[in-house]
């Protein structure tokens, strides 16, 4: 078969399977097989290629057809101009989320200590790392086969960040006195000093709400990367309550929120007292990001 041949047969299979996007994710799945680009297309359609090349392309048009993201198949994600690694374990970086990394930039100066809770593939501590300078980061998440990918990016993106397994907070703990100041468990001693910066796009869609996704995201992304329960809050109401032990006077927590709970979160971190707290949209003109400064 032809390339063009190639390309034809993976975008009928996928219109006929109902996938949206069906001719770019044929064209791109056919790149990621041949590892050619978007050119080979156009000036290279009429090669023949191996049947290796077909027995391949046929299995991943085959798993996209039944609806695995094409993001999982490739195994990558590109987010702030980076190239992530990502699998069943972690959510797929999405576009609405560099609204998150960008509004932390403008707060970030050189030198701040960074605390990403919910970190999954680690894309948003990774990014601010990336393009800062002397920052110390790091993500925190429940998930080990999540923290794996978050490490693995790292490493290929030759950025430093800690990693820490655990529910939300609980791998530092708050020292005897009382007094606000974090202290660590053994055996990382990271995070004795407080934090300049916390950002978070915890799982935050409505537990009744998971069932009417796309197939794409609700059988095949990480439940627990998504499910915020019965009212999409409980991280939220968590990390506000939680976060001022970890922070220092003045620094920034910053969240992700889907675009019906602006009010809610603003509320829960007046609740938490958090001042200058500010909502944030995204390109869909959605409230999308909520900013709050520890007095
Ligand atoms: N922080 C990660 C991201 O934004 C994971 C978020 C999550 O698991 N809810 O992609």
């Amino acid at each position: 078969m032809t390339y063009r041949e190639f390309y034809e047969y993976g975008k009928q299979k996928l219109q006929a399977a109902g996938i949206a996007e069906a001719a770019l994710d044929a064209r791109l799945l056919l790149e990621y097989i041949c590892r050619t680009d978007r050119n080979e297309l156009i000036v290279h359609g009429d090669r023949e290629r191996s049947d290796l090349e077909e027995a391949f392309y046929k299995t991943v048009i085959g798993k996209r057809a039944s609806r695995i993201p094409l993001q999982y198949i490739t195994g990558e994600q590109e987010f702030m101009g980076l190239s992530f690694r990502v699998n069943e374990h972690t959510l797929i970086p999405r576009q609405d989320t560099e609204i998150l990394v960008e509004e932390a930039m403008c707060h970030l100066s050189d030198g701040m200590r960074i605390l990403d809770m919910c970190t999954g593939s680690g894309c948003i501590l990774l990014s601010l790392l990336q393009y800062s300078n002397e920052c110390e980061g790091v993500g925190i998440d429940l998930s080990g086969e999540a923290l794996k990918v978050a490490r693995e990016n790292a490493e290929r993106l030759q950025i430093d960040a800690t990693f820490l397994e655990g529910d939300l907070f609980s791998p530092f703990e708050k020292n005897a006195s009382g007094n606000g100041e974090a202290e660590t468990l053994e055996p990382d001693r990271t995070a004795h000093r407080l934090f300049d910066m916390i950002v978070s796009n915890p799982p935050y869609i409505e537990t009744a709400v998971i069932d009417t996704l796309m197939p794409e995201v609700r059988e095949h992304e990480p439940l627990c990367a998504l499910d915020g329960r019965e009212d999409g809050l409980y991280f939220y109401r968590r990390i506000a309550a939680e976060a001022p032990c970890y922070m220092r006077r003045g620094a920034y927590l910053i969240f992700e929120i889907g675009c019906d709970q602006g009010d809610a979160v603003v509320s829960l971190m007046q609740a938490a007292g958090f001042a200058q707290i500010e909502v944030f949209k995204d390109y869909a003109g959605l409230d999308r990001v909520v900013c709050g400064v520890k007095e």
